[in-house]
């Protein structure tokens, strides 16, 4: 007899002895949480035994992270097509960054409706609810409808703004340790989608607070390489783009377009000489410091400029080999959030990359919705890992003792 659809199965190994329940078909265990945790057990003899496959789960995020970019395109061309005055107004990143959040809760209650919803993001519907924002919930009900009708299943009634709001706040969450959350960065690298650059849609789920699952859409990261000849999307015109990655816990990584191809697998860069190497780091001064960055690059022998740019996208570019490291020190007093790193780190994780905050430890998304860690991120593959751990501590040394 063999064991298959599996929801909610403990860490190995068991920390206690299964029961059998009255049917001969499921069986409880419990945890030393006494959590009851019930598994379903088929009498095929083709199916074996595996942990939590997090397939729906995946499958569902992929759905939401498409559509909420499928949105966003919408948002971003309607807003480069506009005159400057418009583009200096920050409502359009309002719009989808809300409407982003709205559809990810909608499509993942929807997808997923025997599980318990608990989701940590950065939007609530506070503001929209104050009598100005009336408007605006008029706009995002209206792009949201608009989005969700190339999916049949969800158009039998157009959401009314109730609805709209309703899925901006459900599942409100402060992240931790123990159960599933989901984690969504509605539109991450905001500057990048006002610039018309890079932006991601970035969502994964924890559980017990371990990254299991990770899915970033990239709108305007082209599907072949992004360099350091290639700093703005406009420049890269001639490629296609619109990247999904997704990772899930032991599985690797893959990458396919946004609009469907088949996926691929992707793995980090093998570069073992910091020489061939090049990084990338945010294209925003003020969330990294550009002048640790190079002279941690330039201690490291890395030849290359380093290439800049928004989001999350960074991480999607490192799992294929596009860099090789990924530099990140925001400044003095700067608080990580769980949903900028989340999906990304997976997504390199799986690809074989590893992501340590600046004293080489593992970044930890268990502690709510803030990261707590040793100045600044970085991400290479193993082999640089080392020597790029011991550029950072001097570097920083340096920087400390110059001041
Ligand atoms: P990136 O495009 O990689 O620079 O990262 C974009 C993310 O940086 C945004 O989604 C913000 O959550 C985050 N962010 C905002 N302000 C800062 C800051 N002062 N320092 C570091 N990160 C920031
Ligand atoms: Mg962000």
């Amino acid at each position: 007899m063999a064991i298959n659809c599996l929801r909610g199965v403990p860490k190995f190994p068991f920390p206690t002895k299964p029961k059998r329940s009255t049917t001969n078909t499921h069986f409880f265990f419990f945890s030393s949480s006494s959590r009851k945790i019930s598994l379903l057990v088929s009498t095929s003899p083709t199916c074996s035994f595996s942990p939590m496959s997090y397939d729906k789960d995946l499958a569902a995020a992929k759905k939401a992270a498409s559509l909420a970019a499928n949105l966003c395109q919408k948002v971003q061309k309607a807003l480069l097509q506009s005159d400057v005055h418009s583009k200096s107004d920050k409502s359009p990143v309002t719009v989808a960054d809300y409407g982003s959040q709205a559809i990810v809760s909608y499509v993942l209650e929807k997808e997923l409706p025997t599980e318990s919803f608990l989701l940590v993001a950065e939007e609530d519907s506070g503001d929209l609810r104050k009598e100005n924002g009336q408007e605006t919930v008029q706009r995002i009900t209206e792009l949201v409808n608009d989005t969700l009708v190339v999916e049949e299943c969800y158009t039998a009634a157009a959401l009314s703004t109730e609805d709209v709001l309703r899925a901006i706040d459900s599942g409100k969450s402060e992240g931790g340790s123990s159960g599933r959350h989901w984690v969504l960065d509605p539109i991450d690298g905001t500057k990048g989608f006002l610039r018309g650059d890079q932006y991601a849609i970035a969502l994964a789920l924890l559980d017990e607070g371990k990254v299991v699952l990770g899915v970033l859409a990239c709108p305007n990261l082209p599907l072949t390489s992004f360099g350091a000849n290639k700093q703005h999307s406009s420049e890269s015109s001639n490629d296609k783009i619109g990247c999904l990655f997704f990772a899930k816990v032991g599985e690797g990584t893959y990458m396919q377009s946004l609009d469907g191809s088949s996926p691929i697998k992707v793995h980090i860069s093998a570069i073992e000489n910091p020489e061939e190497a090049s990084f990338f780091e945010s294209f925003e001064a003020a969330h990294s410091l550009h002048d640790l960055s190079s002279a941690i690059a330039k201690k490291l022998g890395v030849k290359a400029p380093p290439v800049r740019i928004d989001s999350q996208a960074k991480y999607g570019a490192l799992s294929r080999g596009d860099g090789a490291i990924y530099l990140r020190f925001p400044h003095k007093g700067y608080r990580e959030k769980i949903w900028d790193h989340a999906a990304g780190s997976i997504v390199v994780t799986e690809a074989g990359g590893v992501v340590t905050d600046a004293a080489g430890n593992p970044l930890d998304f268990s502690k709510g919705k803030y990261l707590d860690l040793d100045t600044g991120i970085i991400v290479t593959n193993q082999k640089l890992m080392p020597s790029l751990l011991k550029a950072v501590r001097e570097s920083i040394q340096e920087k400390v003792s110059s001041l």
